[in-house]
């Protein structure tokens, strides 16, 4: 006997054109679903979590594959560009390393090859690995609707698990990304229960860059992922770090305020008490590298 449903039958449409999306959302209602890699939809349906009479293949339309740099603009990157694309990118790992950091902590290469950056974020899922590097590198969603298109920042789009701002007759055409901060340096750090295929116990990314705003002189971004309803802003960690000069002392505090802000749960992965020490250790190991990397470059040791 199957322990799952299986996947039940639906009728494939290969959308033409933007119109046509929109036209198929608000026609169809809940019983259209949006498809690109399939590797979060087609296991949901299999397990018969979600259900759909039609998937609506959204991968092919123009510029969803595509990813563009411009130092003055910034980066735009197709929903549909995948993990493996994002991860070789070359301007994505000159200028937005943290991104292809994360798209390489996504699941296994075979996965890779077919989730997308846009699936990972409409999927909303607080352990989504590219979360936490699109929050700190300040990106914005464009959605596509019967309006036209609209861009939402990416703190003000996820509302809980399997819930974000996206409207059901919209859907995701581009992540964009402001020009990259001077002289920054992220990074993502992913503990898992296993190397390779497994979701967050806890993700942790981290930005910092030089910066006149703040008396330090530099600024440091965090965003956590799977410890809470929600992809996450450490926003008092960050507060601390504006204020106070960087090093030891200061991240060790910025990464137990870290660990206070998580709102972790218990669930097969994790428990909370684990998560939240997971959190404070990773946002201080993750603070030290970039200040590493932060420290070398402005002494001329850097690239
Ligand atoms: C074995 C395995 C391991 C995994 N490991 C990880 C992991 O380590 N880290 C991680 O973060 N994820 C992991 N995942 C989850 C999944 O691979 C990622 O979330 C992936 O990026 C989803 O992208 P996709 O293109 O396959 O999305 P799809 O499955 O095609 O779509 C995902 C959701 O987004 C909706 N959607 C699709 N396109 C659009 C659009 N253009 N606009 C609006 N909504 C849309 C779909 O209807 C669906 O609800 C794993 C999945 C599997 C099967």
């Amino acid at each position: 006997m199957l322990s799952r449903p299986g996947l039940p039958s639906f009728d494939y449409v290969r959308a033409g054109s933007h119109d046509e999306v929109v036209r198929l959302l608000v026609t169809g209602g809940p019983d259209v679903r949006l498809l690109m890699g399939g590797t979060d939809l087609l296991v949901r349906m299999r397990d018969g979590v979600v259900r759909a009479r039609t998937l609506v293949d959204v991968k092919h339309l123009p510029g969803m594959r595509t990813i563009a740099y411009d130092s003055a603009a910034g980066l735009t990157v197709g929903a549909a560009v995948t993990m493996n694309q994002l991860a070789s990118n070359a301007d994505v790992r000159a200028h937005y390393a943290i991104l292809a950091e994360a798209a390489s902590a996504v699941a296994s290469y075979q996965v890779r090859n077919r989730a997308t950056l846009g699936g990972n974020l409409c999927n909303a899922s607080p352990a989504a690995d590219t979360a936490p590097a699109v929050m700190v590198l300040g990106g914005r969603l464009v959605l596509c609707g019967p309006e036209g298109e609209r861009e939402v920042p990416i703190d003000e789009f996820f509302l809980g698990p399997g819930k974000s701002a996206r409207q059901a007759n919209e859907f995701l055409t581009a992540v964009r990304l402001p020009p990259p901060r001077q002289g920054a340096r992220g990074t993502y750090l992913k503990l898992g229960r296993n190397r390779e295929g497994d979701l967050a116990v806890v993700g942790v990314g981290v930005l910092g860059s030089p910066s006149s705003e703040v008396p330090p002189g530099y600024a440091f971004s965090i965003a956590l992922a799977s410890v809470a309803p929600v992809p996450l802003r450490a926003t008092a960690a960050e507060r601390l770090l504006a204020g106070q000069k960087p090093g030891g002392a200061a991240f060790a505090a910025a990464a137990q305020l870290a660990a206070q802000e998580a709102r972790p749960i218990d669930d097969v992965r994790s428990g909370v008490a684990y998560r939240r020490a997971m959190v404070e250790s990773l946002t201080r190991r993750g603070l030290e590298t970039v200040w590493r990397g932060l420290s070398a470059a402005s002494s001329g040791r850097g690239r």
